[in-house]
């Protein structure tokens, strides 16, 4: 094989390994969580790799990028439209069981010239185990 296809190779599998690896996750990770997932099956992977080859299947559409605020992204290996909670207390992101309402496209477009195709949508408050950390902390401080 020549020195070009063994790269190309090798990057294939990595790009492949990395989409497994997030795919196994619920947590919607961030990059250097699924850095360091991966490094476990491919130890000698840079972080620079995972970054660029996470950017590479979110143009591919392999991947959603979500933007959660203060520069931060987290990465969902679900690409289907869902929606997401976001704790302000301890920055885990969750799916949303509801279902993704459609009509918000139309409504939206209103009498506008805009096609719409999607929307995304983030909640964010505090998920039932910082809730309860809250309360015990005022609590405390009576
Ligand atoms: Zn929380
Ligand atoms: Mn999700």
């Amino acid at each position: 094989m020549t020195k070009i296809r063994r790269l190309l190779r090798r990057n294939t599998s990595r790009r492949k390994a990395i989409l497994e690896e997030l795919r196994k996750l619920k947590t919607h990770p961030t990059a250097d969580d699924i850095y360091k997932t991966v490094k476990k099956r491919v130890p000698e992977i840079s972080f620079a790799t995972v970054y660029r080859n996470l950017g590479i299947l979110k143009e591919q559409g392999e991947l959603l990028e979500l933007d959660c605020g203060a520069g931060s992204s987290r990465y969902d290996g679900c690409v289907r439209n869902h929606y997401h909670f976001i704790c302000l207390g301890c920055s885990r992101v969750f799916d949303m069981e509801e279902p993704v309402f459609l009509r918000l496209d139309r409504i939206a477009e209103g009498d506008s010239d805009f096609d719409i195709r999607y929307h995304r949508v983030n909640f964010y408050g505090y998920c039932g185990k910082c809730r309860r950390t809250n309360k015990n902390k005022k609590e405390a401080g009576k």
